[in-house]
């Protein structure tokens, strides 16, 4: 029988009937930048850390191993992963990004990878017919789904067989579901991103970054590029990123149901204009999602009546966190035009509609109830407030 996810975060079988480094269950931190050749021409197998450590080798193979792939690559955050990856691409190769990304990877393609004369196309894969924007030097498709921050939910396995087709390559970062709600290389991605800093780590401790693959081209020269480029992730932070994913069911469970409840509950605020989540049924991607992913995820955006609304709230919040960053076990509440897409132009952000009354949500695992009577005493003073 193949095994649960779950259970996949705990115990990687491979390693499973031999007992190595002493027993140990929790597998040790090799501490260690090089390592000593018994002879001229042997090697243990390890080089040199920039190459080969045994902790991030793990967490490599137990990350590809919850994606379905064959391969992983650990970095040192998200955008190490994706700057690794753009290496994979020359002078006036063409990439269709979708138009709404992560803050950080739009600021990366747009300042950088265009420098290096890569070109984009940035475009709404969830609704846009991708196809038409293919020219001979289309090299990928870049996507996230749900997107961040607007929660637009994109058709993987359709992008896959448009990218296939092309004789293309279909990248797709699933930060927002962490491999535990979805495997996009199962739906015909090449290449799966993940920023390990969210849901992977969990705990709002460590940056990493992962790329994760099952074909073995792409994989062999993601190899060769890490060991040149050496943004790898360090010993210890790979050891936090294996201690992350232990919980990562538990975490992504507990979060996704207190996510339902305070997205129903910001349903009925006289306040709220809009609640974007996909696990309602009325979002526009939600059936999608039901097809492609096992869940809906924790990550929520909503809109406010006035910028005054959104301020208040942020200000006001005391346990639920005003800062940036999501997916870990601490709820956090997020000002995306100021934070995570403060270098977004701001017609690009308007255009998908990160506005001044929007914020986003990553619920944590506290108790829901606790969350709600935070929001219902922060919304109540802030109408009181907005009143007089
Ligand atoms: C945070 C994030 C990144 C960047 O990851 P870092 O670890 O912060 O460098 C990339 N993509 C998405 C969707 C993210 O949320």
């Amino acid at each position: 029988m193949e095994r649960k996810i779950e259970t996949k975060c705990l115990h990687f079988e491979e390693d499973e009937g031999n007992i190595s480094h002493f027993g140990a269950i929790s597998f040790p931190i090799y501490q260690t930048a090089t390592y000593a050749h018994t002879g001229v021409g042997k090697s243990t197998g390890y080089d040199y850390s920039r190459l080969q450590n045994p902790t991030k080798e793990h967490l490599e193979k137990v990350v590809a191993s919850l994606e379905n792939g064959t391969d992983g690559f650990a970095l040192s955050s998200g955008m190490a992963a994706i700057s690794l990856l753009m290496e994979l691409f020359k002078p006036g190769d063409h990439i269709i990004a979708d138009s709404d990304l992560y803050g950080g990877s739009i600021r990366l393609f747009r300042n950088v990878s265009e420098k290096n004369s890569i070109l984009f196309s940035n475009i709404d894969c969830y609704k846009e017919n991708i196809e038409k924007y293919i020219t001979k030097n289309t090299r990928a498709v870049y996507i996230e789904t749900p997107t961040n921050p607007m929660m637009h939910v994109t058709d993987i396995a359709k992008a896959a067989e448009i990218t296939r087709n092309n004789g293309i390559i279909l990248i797709v970062d699933n930060t927002f579901m962490s491999p535990y709600f979805q495997n996009p290389l199962d739906l015909g991605a090449d290449i799966v991103v993940h920023s390990g800093t969210k849901f992977l780590g969990g705990h709002n401790d460590t940056l990493a970054g992962f790329l994760v693959t099952k074909n073995p081209e792409i994989a062999e020269k993601l190899r060769f590029l890490i060991k040149t480029t050496g943004a790898g992730l360090a010993p210890f932070d790979s050891w936090l990123i294996l201690r992350g994913i232990k919980t990562l069911g538990v975490r992504m469970e507990k979060s996704q149901e207190n996510a339902i409840k305070i997205a129903h509950w910001l349903k009925k605020q006289e306040a709220v204009a809009d609640v974007i989540y996909p696990g309602l049924p009325e979002h526009s991607g939600y059936e999608i999602m039901k097809k492609q992913a096992r869940g809906f995820g924790s990550m929520l955006t909503f809109s406010v009546k006035s910028k005054a609304f959104a301020l208040s709230i942020l200000e006001k919040v005391r346990m639920i966190k005003f800062a940036e960053s999501l997916g870990g076990v601490e709820t956090l509440i997020t000002y995306p035009t100021t934070q995570t897409h403060a270098d977004v132009p701001q017609e690009i952000r308007e255009k998908n509609g990160i506005t001044e009354n929007l914020l986003r949500l990553s619920v944590g695992i506290e108790n829901a109830d606790d969350l709600i009577y935070e929001l219902e005493k922060v919304f109540r003073e802030t109408e009181c407030e907005l009143s007089v």
